[in-house]
């Protein structure tokens, strides 16, 4: 039983009814006037699950909206306000001063307004819902790939989970070491694509942001898309801070780790250059790492063509749950 068995067992009523778009893509979607919609998106933080208690407090503020801006900007939206429900296990006002400077400056920087919310005593949990707006029928959705589109992903990937690896002593003491301490940013203050995904929305067929690992999320794409999607390993651009831990290794954590927030999307070879230019313009490396074609599932093959056996798998917080 995995957490997309439960969503669709329990929370997926099929197709929505009253809304423009429902439960599974990155943000549902809401028609706001005749010209545009309104997108809309939630995700928790919880301590010791998505986060280690002791994290700086700013930082958590940061991420607890980065990580909800990172799918408003996988819809191709821009932000327009949050709430904010909160968990806290005491009162500590120092504490609350970094999560609170954390949280508004990046709240002030997309001009982002903090509209409601809620909060109570309990173990340290931060829920946040962002809302917002875009052209009417110009949201980048996750079943909107067509075969022979190419596949790109933003950035570089494998650092954030390389420093949750880290953290919980899963590197060995030299790889460790070898990891950069400016890595810790990856992790702790992952930067939302929002100008990415405004422009991808003239340019891209079909988006996600990379918060589960890239073959997990892009599995979304070729589920909702009813499409095959071929990846080239070497084209996939790996964090090269991890570089001391091995090719194979590092690979494996770009794949398969998760946190990025990167933007992986779709886009017709048509408009290759147009996407390159875009990436020299924000100063973002864009990677074309593969195709769409007819059939699927997420596959990853090396430079001779050979298939790439990936040994982890994206998150998935049910994962080994018994079926029942
Ligand atoms: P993301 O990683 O983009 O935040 P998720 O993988 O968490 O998305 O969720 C997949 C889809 O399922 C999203 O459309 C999300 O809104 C929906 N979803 C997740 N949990 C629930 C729930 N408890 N009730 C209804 N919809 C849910
Ligand atoms: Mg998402």
């Amino acid at each position: 039983m995995g957490e997309f068995d439960i969503i669709g067992r329990y929370f997926d009523r099929g197709p929505a009814r009253r809304v423009d778009l429902g439960v599974g893509d990155d943000c549902a979607l809401l028609g706001a006037s005749v010209s545009d919609q309104r997108a809309i998106t939630t995700d928790m933080l919880v301590a010791g699950r998505h986060f280690f208690a002791d994290v700086d407090p700013r930082s958590l503020g940061h991420k607890a909206l980065a990580v909800n801006l990172s799918d408003l900007a996988a819809m191709g939206a821009r932000p327009e306000a949050f709430t904010l429900a909160i968990a806290l296990p005491a009162f500590e006002p120092q504490w609350l001063d970094a999560f609170a400077a954390g949280l508004f400056s990046l709240a002030d920087a997309e001009g982002c307004e903090l509209i409601g919310g809620d909060t109570t005593r309990g173990p340290l949990c931060i829920s946040i819902t962002a809302i917002g707006r875009l052209p009417a029928g110009s949201a980048l959705r996750r079943d909107g790939d067509q075969p022979g589109d190419d596949v790109w992903v933003s950035g570089a990937l494998g650092g954030a989970a390389a420093v949750v690896a880290m953290r919980a002593g899963q590197l060995a003491g030299r790889d460790a070491t070898h990891l950069p301490e400016t890595l810790a940013l990856r992790l702790d203050w992952p930067q939302p694509r929002l100008a990415l995904g405004t422009e991808l929305r003239h340019l891209a067929s079909a988006a996600i942001d990379v918060s589960d690992g890239l073959l997990a999320d892009l599995g979304h794409i070729a589920d909702r898309s009813r499409l095959a999607l071929q990846l080239q390993a070497e084209r996939v651009p790996v964090d090269p801070s991890l570089s001391a831990l091995g090719a194979a290794r590092a690979l494996d954590f770009a794949l398969a780790g998760g946190d990025d927030y990167e933007l992986a999307f779709a886009a017709p070879a048509e408009n290759r250059l147009a996407i390159e230019a875009l990436g020299a313009r924000l100063g973002l490396p864009l990677s074309r790492i593969g195709v769409a074609l007819a059939g699927e599932g997420v596959s990853v093959a090396d430079a001779h063509g050979r298939p790439v056996a990936v040994t982890a798998r994206g998150f998935d917080h049910f994962a080994g749950e018994p079926q029942h």
